[in-house]
């Protein structure tokens, strides 16, 4: 952003993030005459050139259906698309690439697991823990399980800053509980959970534990090794990758023992009409043509982000955040929605006598571009006694100055509604 008058400081001196910005092509241009202020990576991130590039270079020169052709086209398409396997298993520190299933986000990876590893090793009465900050992927899966198997839907208490009730948690972990499966970061507090003392609690009750990491890896790099979970959910599409892309990485031994849960081609060793044999992981769980050209875009955005400094993105996306919550704190009327003591990426708000719809479509007449509404998480409204919110959300992209424009709009809302 370069607007006369704007705070365009950059927070660190070893990041440019002007120059980052120009890898964005989208993030040039302006709406409603006004440059664009791109407040919606939670919901989906922004492209690079180079991943627009690479949907460019698969159907322009490299494109054929994967896995079956003996022609050149589709060995190649083949080893592009499995290449990206090789691409999530350094960037996340994976032991094995083929723990990661591709998905079509993170969605579809938490109902694969409900829907494999729920049906297949859980019963009536085991338990499913999951937190009060969960999106609709996290919960409603978990019940599609209760209303088929009859499993028992734990949900851990937050308090009114948003943070996990730690204590609470811990109680509610026993020796009936199976899973764990909770959310990195909230999508619509950003708060962030801590992982891995969920993972470690989980495991000491002989519990298995997910993490839905639509909004973590975004944000922040893991190490799968090292985090120890037993289910890694993602979305590329919130991850700078096309849409339509994601994985899922479970741990070997755990694949391997789960059934599959959609049938097709591509999954099978061989098939009669008496029997079929299944494919190994993780061939098992992609039933049918997949995404090819996507996923392959994806690896892209893999290595543009695997190129990048993390530590200095992760201290430049926190810098944005505090200074773009101490102006919106600053602003009478409005009020904060999540205030945890570790939050990523995101900034709910309500303002007083506003619907936050009102509050969207006024805002974008500014080019200002957030969310509006319950941001698939109905129970958080519930439970903060609003019936939506405002939501900014930031990318690495993200600028102080985009801040400052989000400040001066809101202002401005208020001017229309006073
Ligand atoms: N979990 C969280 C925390 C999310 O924020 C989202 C999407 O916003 C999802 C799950 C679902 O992701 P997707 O729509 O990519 O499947």
């Amino acid at each position: 952003m370069s607007t006369p008058g704007m705070n365009t400081k950059p927070a660190l001196p070893n990041f440019d993030v002007e120059a980052l910005r120009r890898d964005f092509p989208i993030l040039a241009r302006e709406i409603n005459g006004k440059p664009l202020v791109f407040l919606d990576s939670a919901a989906s991130a922004q492209k690079p050139r180079v991943v627009l590039e690479s949907l460019r270079k698969t159907y322009e020169e490299e494109y054929a259906n994967v896995h079956r052709g003996v022609y050149w086209l589709s060995a190649t398409a083949t080893k592009n698309y499995e290449n990206v396997r090789k691409k999530l298993k350094t960037f996340f520190n994976a032991k094995d690439e083929r723990e990661f299933v591709f998905t079509k986000g993170t969605t579809e990876g938490i109902n694969l697991v409900a829907q494999s590893w729920g049906r297949a090793f859980l019963k009536a009465g085991d338990e499913v823990l999951i937190t009060g900050l969960e999106h609709h992927s996290n919960i409603v899966p978990w019940q599609m399980l209760r209303d088929q198997i009859g499993i028992k839907l734990v949900v851990a208490p937050i308090d009114r800053n948003g943070n996990l009730i730690w204590e609470a948690f811990e109680k509610l972990l026993s020796a009936k509980t199976k899973l764990v499966a909770v959310a990195q970061v909230s999508n619509a507090l950003g708060t962030i959970l801590p992982i891995q003392d969920i993972v470690r609690a989980g495991h000491a009750v002989g519990a298995k534990v997910l993490i839905d990491a639509a909004q973590g890896a975004p944000h922040m790099r893991t190490d799968l090794q090292a985090l120890d979970a037993d289910f890694y959910a993602f979305s590329g599409h919130k991850l700078y990758g096309p849409t339509g892309t994601g994985a899922l990485w479970g741990k070997k031994e755990l694949l391997d023992a789960m059934p599959p849960w959609q049938g097709g081609g591509d999954m099978i060793k061989s098939v009669s009409f008496e029997k079929t044999d299944y494919a190994d992981v993780p061939a098992k769980f992609e039933a049918g043509t997949p995404n090819i050209a996507d996923v392959i875009a994806m690896g892209a955005a893999i290595d543009y982000l695997s190129a990048l400094p993390w530590d200095a993105i992760e201290a430049h996306e926190a810098d944005v955040l505090a200074y773009g919550t101490s102006l919106l704190k600053a602003i009478p009327g409005l009020r904060l929605i999540g205030e945890a003591d570790h939050k990523a990426g995101v900034m709910s708000f309500v303002l007083e006598g506003v619907h936050p719809h009102d509050i969207g479509t006024i805002l974008d007449q500014d080019g200002v571009s957030v969310r509006a509404g319950n941001h698939c998480a109905e129970p958080v409204m519930e439970f903060f006694g609003v019936p939506g919110t405002a939501r900014a959300s930031l990318g690495m992209y993200s600028t102080r100055a985009e801040m400052d424009a989000l400040a001066a709009a809101i202002r401005k809302v208020q001017e229309i509604f006073a």
